[in-house]
């Protein structure tokens, strides 16, 4: 294979020849390389490596295009990053590095190419490619990792009970690696993690999460999530799924292993949305279920009230990993609360009036909600699977009937307050609730059409009922 093909793009010669002028080597390292080689689509991050120093040759680069970009210096990492176009290039002088026990940030010498390689992740990781002009495009793979691209594997260049314990992030990144590339993680790496998980404790929340969004963001994400729960990363990260783990069984009766039926929800969901929110909503759907797990003799197994005990699981969750506390929680929140009612719709007659509450508690999230529930069909019994999914195109299809002939998604009631005070002379009181709240009822029910005209009429009869007296009346 010619390896120069990865390096077509313009930027590359100019780097070249920036590190020339230096009198220094570069190459091109880490995920560029990894990416080319997998057709995985252009690459917008690069990754270069100058055995010497990395900021210098930023700069260097930066004189030596025409529009000379800013080159953002962090110096406590010795790095330098810039854009040209929409690409952006990280510098770094090559290094080693050398750990200690309670923190994943080294201390750091400068180093060799091979120096710099042995520091990488996975072998796959570890690729470069040369980009003195002499050598131009020539490929360094001391770890064979074009090997382990061919056979789909992530493998640490060094022992592995050294890279994860030196930075237990790489546990997280093979899991993630594993998941999007859809790669194994060879046994011994796989061992290590195992033994090595409880010192994910020293990763922060927030690089956690972002590994986390990248399963949750790739096609299957049941692949990152079972091997978190195999190598025991899982339950420092995510404990709630954990609780959802199991079959009980009580006078013969068993109910589904919520933990892998979740899985499949997830892997249904991300064939039909990227919304990454949504993906989430998927996989807390049932956490409230560990709660409010019971037994009776009556009715078995029951979760009686687990999407509103769920949707305040979130907001612990979200809390504890350091998730932001906005409305994309807030939406997770409420997919989790309404996760139930769509399903209740398709296993009966799909009437107007529970289409029409649906889509005013849902709002403007009801076809997400939707998404979610078609997701949450797991069922292994052909009829009940082709009966859920018909139920649900109807509520689709009454969705959006019902939808252009009331306008109940956010709703805005046809008569305000104000004008039920101004009608009946009241001040701010109780009765303009109850009356807004007759209007709201009977639309949903389908009693009135959502207009002007049926809801005043509604409100002169509600009101007289109350005994107000009406300035129509008098
Ligand atoms: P992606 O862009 O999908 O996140 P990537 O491999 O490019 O993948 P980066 O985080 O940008 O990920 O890292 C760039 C390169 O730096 C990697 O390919 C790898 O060589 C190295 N690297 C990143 N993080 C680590 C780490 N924790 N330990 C060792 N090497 C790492």
């Amino acid at each position: 294979m010619n390896y120069k093909e990865a390096l077509q793009h313009p930027i590359f010669n100019i780097i070249s020849k920036s590190a020339k002028e230096l009198q220094l080597d570069a190459f091109v390292i880490g995920g560029f390389v990894r990416d080319f080689l997998l057709k995985r689509g252009d690459a917008k991050d690069i990754d270069v490596v100058a055995i010497g120093n990395g900021i210098k040759l930023a700069k260097q680069v930066a004189q030596n295009l025409p529009n000379k970009p800013k080159v953002q210096v962090f110096k406590t990492y010795g790095t330098a990053m810039l854009r040209f176009e929409d690409i952006e290039i990280e510098f770094v002088g090559a290094r080693k590095e050398s750990y200690s026990e309670n923190s994943r940030n080294p201390s750091v010498e400068h180093g060799t190419l091979e120096d710099d390689q042995n520091r990488r992740d996975f072998t796959i990781n570890a690729l470069a490619l040369n980009l003195n002009p002499a050598h131009f495009g020539d490929l360094l793979d001391p770890f064979n990792g074009i090997k382990d691209l061919e056979n789909k594997t992530i493998r640490t260049p060094l022992n592995p009970d050294i890279t994860y314990s030196d930075d237990p992030l790489r546990m997280m990144r093979a899991i993630r690696f594993a998941a999007q590339l859809n790669f194994k993680i060879e046994d011994a790496s796989l061992k290590s993690i195992s033994k090595n998980c409880e010192r994910i404790k020293i990763i922060t929340e927030e690089r956690i999460v972002t590994e986390l969004n990248k399963i949750l963001e790739s096609q299957q994400p049941s692949i990152g999530f079972l091997l978190l729960e195999k190598t025991g990363l899982l339950k420092y990260i995510l404990p709630e799924l954990i609780a959802l783990k199991g079959i009980d069984e009580v006078e013969g009766q068993r109910h589904k292993d919520n933990f892998y039926h979740t899985l499949e929800v997830v892997d249904n969901i991300a064939q039909n949305t990227d919304n990454l929110w949504l993906r989430w909503a998927a996989l807390l759907h049932d956490i409230g279920k560990a709660p409010t797990k019971k037994f009776s003799k009556k009715v078995g197994w029951t979760f009686h009230g687990h999407e509103f005990e769920g949707s305040k699981m979130v907001y612990r969750l979200f809390k504890r990993l350091k998730m932001p506390l906005n409305d994309k929680m807030k939406f997770v929140q409420k997919m989790v609360l309404m996760s139930s009612r769509p399903i209740v719709l398709a296993q009966d007659i799909v009437t107007d009036s529970a289409v029409r509450r649906l889509v005013f508690d849902a709002s403007d999230y009801v076809d997400d909600l939707m998404t979610l529930c078609e997701a949450d069909i797991t069922t292994k019994n052909p009829k009940k699977f082709t009966k859920y999914h018909n139920n649900f195109k109807i509520v689709r299809e009454k969705i959006i009937e019902v939808e252009e002939r009331d306008h109940v998604r956010n709703f805005q009631p046809p008569i305000s307050g104000e004008e039920i005070m101004s009608v009946f002379n009241l001040k701010p009181s109780r009765e303009i609730g109850i009356i807004k709240e007759a209007i709201k009822e009977a639309i949903l029910e389908g009693e009135i059409p959502n207009e002007y005209e049926a809801a005043y009429k509604l409100m002169l009869e509600k009101g007289k009922k109350l005994g107000l007296n009406s300035a129509v009346d008098s």
